[in-house]
């Protein structure tokens, strides 16, 4: 589409003004491949920071039980619906099993989004955030939502209005940065997902992720949680979708 590439070869000219490199950044949710079918194994990588560090936004006991219980559950549920049903071993990445993930079942669809969405949340939060995004992202974000607030307003909303358990999400799309949210543990990479894009930010709004502390306020905990977004991994996750 003219229009993709043009915006295309704008960030690219922006991201060499800015001395950005285009390299792939090394991803965090390839499958650990093999060419056996029994031993292809997700596994959950290890937290960039301790579970207190996300204090006072995300309490140590959340962190805890929600990395170590229910990440930890779909990790190993996808690893079992991977040994019952998965076929094509010659493409194991969890972004061609989300993208197929119409032609598998519920147990896949709705694991391999767990493994893939907890992943990704847990990257993209950090002790030490910055608060603001920069260079090509701010760029980014202000071509598609006029400023970096009306993309907190928009998300923050996506976020509030999720009904019952799900995720709201910043994805980069061949028109733009967009706003989206799926229900359970879907999301925009899947082929049923009603709006397609690539992850940069994902909010898990389950109440799993907040209830110790926030109890029915879901709408202070999406405030405070931006207060620990990590935006250097969003901006390499923005380069990353480049390619
Ligand atoms: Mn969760």
């Amino acid at each position: 589409m003219p229009n993709h590439k043009i915006q295309r070869r704008k960030f690219l000219t922006d991201t060499a003004k800015a001395g950005i490199g285009l390299a792939m950044i090394p991803s965090f949710l390839q499958a650990q491949q093999s060419n056996a079918i029994t031993t292809i194994d997700f596994k959950q990588q290890p937290l960039p920071y301790s579970y207190k560090d996300l204090e006072p936004y995300i309490d140590a006991a959340t962190m805890e039980i929600h990395y170590t219980k229910h990440a930890a559950g779909y990790t190993k549920k996808l690893n079992e619906a991977l040994k019952e049903e998965y076929k094509n071993k010659s493409a194991a990445t969890i972004e061609n099993i989300l993208s197929n993930i119409s032609s598998y079942s519920t147990k896949m669809r709705n694991n391999a989004g767990g493994h893939y969405n907890h992943e990704l949340f847990w990257q993209t939060m950090t002790p030490n955030a910055t608060k603001q995004p920069t260079d090509i992202l701010a760029n980014s974000i202000n071509t598609s939502f006029g400023s970096f607030d009306n993309l907190k307003k928009q998300f923050s909303d996506a976020a509030l209005k999720r009904f019952g358990s799900g995720w709201a999400w910043l994805i980069a799309t061949s028109e733009g940065l967009k706003i989206t949210s799926t229900p359970n543990q879907d999301n925009p990479l899947m082929d049923i997902a009603t709006e397609k894009g690539f992850p940069l930010l994902g909010l898990d709004v389950w109440e799993h992720a907040y209830y110790l502390k926030y109890q029915n306020k879901r709408g202070e905990y999406i405030n405070n949680w931006w207060n620990i977004v990590n935006w250097e991994v969003v901006a390499k996750r923005l380069n990353s979708s480049f390619k």
